[in-house]
């Protein structure tokens, strides 16, 4: 789609003062908020495309944006309500192909509301023309904003991140998470020298007469936060992974000069991390547009398709980069399974945190993945229940000041899948897996598209594999901050075992007595056996269970006052 109403590529005028300092404009609470309840105007329509031109201006630190938005309209509307940080000046609006007068949209805070007469069943295209300085993130991607830095040799390093505050940071878009467009077109307009790989497929790139280039990328349905553009002097290196489902998978690499040796290692991980996604989860999801990732000044975000690193190009013992990893695992948990609601985000980054110890396991085996889920233990809060059960904000779920979970979504969330894991079985898990992030058990490319979720859908999928009602597993895991806890009582040649929990918890658990193991069912969430008074004991010896630990609330007791 190419521009309309008011042509776009004039070049700018450049003042010499650089871009804002960090966390500068300041933003409003309406723009800080991404997700929660959504207004009625935006759930009247269904979000067909975007067609974003944006001229990235790094002199200035400002971004100048035509975009072409078309929605299905569901409801009879009067109105279209927008999210759009009010950095973002707009200056003029069109609704179906034509200009409309000033008076007929407004910039409530944040948001832009636009006089439409649309019938249900039609369909209404708006324009949107903008510019400004957007948002300067303070400490990306923690919170959110654009990142102006410099390479080495002085020259713009650029990147956008949006997951807390949402996609209106740089763009007019529909900050929820159900707010996905199913197609979404960019057009990056960038000064002489410099490149901006992006999301989805490269359409090609225009070289404008005083050397500025367009770069045209097109991505199916992106998740609302994943669009991202990243300038810089990037080079390249690139490949083609031959899939086990028989596609070929296009992946590049855009990192800074100089770093060529550092680059090509960590695309030499690229190959085996995708053979470990889709032999153990299913096929890339976005195999016919690319595998991309982008060196970023900040540490990493999942943007779709073009994942931004900002590791450094750490070493671990583990032998791989967690943080691409991790980011990588986002394609399936996060893009393609997208949780419908903030509230369900364990379902991104519980998986995309047990994404590492698995992956851990497959090269490494079973020591791998036992070490590396017991360094993510002691993480875990329990100060709140990971999920409440209604629409929240990510604030709501990301900052503990505002009663969220916080990182428990990672860490605790990984080790209830964990627990899972064991409690259901491998088979039962992919399974599970496959249905919450393919909507079926075998994937193959071409046959899914992105999917929202949700914790009772997910809870849906534990009981139609398993055949059985898992729903005291996450009312307890889920529904309540406190772990369950295992009450050991020993008197003479008995053992007792007990699980103490908020409901019923008939959680099974391994005993190893003098070498012997044994699994007890723990029926009714109690189990009573005989064991010789002087006989060794070791309870759920391969930590399976997620459960209490009084030696990790002390040693979260120390940390805190040693501070
Ligand atoms: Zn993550």
């Amino acid at each position: 789609m190419t521009p309309l109403l008011l042509p776009l590529l004039l070049a700018a005028a450049v003042p010499t003062k650089g871009p804002p300092a960090k966390g500068m404009p300041a933003i409003s609470e309406q723009t800080q908020k991404s997700g929660g309840p959504r207004p009625a105007e935006q759930l009247a329509v269904g979000f067909r495309s975007v067609d974003l031109s944006i001229e990235v201006l790094p002199d200035t630190g400002t971004l100048k944006g035509h975009a072409t938005l078309e929605f299905d309209v569901k409801q009879d509307v009067t109105r279209l309500l927008l999210d759009l940080d009010s950095n973002l000046k707009v200056r003029s609006v069109g609704v179906n192909r034509a200009p409309l007068d000033p008076e007929r949209w407004s910039r409530p805070d944040g948001q832009l509301s636009i006089d439409v007469s649309q019938r249900a069943g039609t369909r209404v295209t708006v324009d949107v023309f903008y510019d400004g300085q957007p948002h300067v993130a303070v400490n990306a991607p923690w919170d959110d904003g654009v990142v102006w830095s410099r390479t080495k040799d002085g020259r713009t390093w650029f990147a956008t991140t949006a997951e807390g505050y949402g996609c209106d940071l740089w763009w007019p878009c529909l900050d929820f998470p159900r707010g996905e467009p199913a197609v979404a077109t960019l057009h990056v307009i960038v000064p002489k020298g410099l490149k901006a790989p992006s999301n989805g497929k490269l359409l090609g790139v225009d070289t404008l007469p005083d050397g500025r280039t367009n770069w045209h990328w097109r991505a199916r349905q992106p998740n609302t936060y994943a669009l991202a553009l990243n300038v810089g002097p990037f080079e390249e290196v690139t490949g083609t992974y031959r899939s086990r489902f028989g596609n070929a998978i296009p992946m590049t690499y855009w990192y800074l000069p100089g770093e060529r040796a550092k680059a090509e290692k960590l695309f030499a991980e690229f190959a085996p991390t995708l053979d470990f996604f889709e032999r153990v989860i299913g096929p890339y999801p976005f195999g016919d547009e690319k595998l991309g990732v982008v060196e970023t000044p900040h540490k990493g975000m999942e943007h779709q398709t073009i994942n931004a690193y900002g590791n450094g190009y750490a070493k671990a013992i583990e032998g791989f980069d967690w943080l691409f990893q991790h980011e990588l695992a986002h394609e399936w948990f996060g893009n393609q399974l997208t949780a419908g609601d903030w509230d369900d985000y364990w379902l991104h980054e519980g998986y995309g945190t047990l994404m590492q110890p698995m992956y851990g396991e497959w090269r490494e085996g079973r020591a791998r993945y036992a070490a590396m889920m017991q360094g993510l233990r002691d993480k875990i809060a329990n100060k709140v229940p990971m999920v409440r059960g209604r629409s929240v904000t990510e604030e709501e779920v990301y900052e503990p000041t505002r009663g969220g979970p916080g990182q428990d979504i990672y860490y605790k969330g990984a080790w209830m899948l964990h627990t899972l894991r064991w409690l259901i079985g491998d088979p039962a898990f992919r399974d599970v897996t496959r249905l919450a992030v393919y909507g079926r058990t075998d994937p193959r490319p071409g046959n899914f598209t992105p999917r929202y979720g949700s914790s009772a859908e997910y809870e849906g999928f534990v009981r139609q594999v398993t055949g059985r009602d898992y729903r005291w597993f996450f009312d307890v895991y889920l529904r309540q901050a406190a772990l369950p806890e295992l009450v050991e009582t020993r008197r003479g040649d008995t053992l007792s075992l007990a699980w103490k929990a908020p409901g019923a918890f008939p959680m099974p658990v391994e005993i190893e007595v003098d070498g012997v193991r044994t699994t007890l069912p723990m029926t009714d969430g109690r189990a009573t056996l005989p064991i010789a008074a002087d006989a060794h004991l070791v309870i759920d010896p391969d930590a399976r269970v997620l459960k209490r630990s009084i030696a990790i609330e002390e040693l979260q007791t120390w940390r805190s006052s040693t501070k």
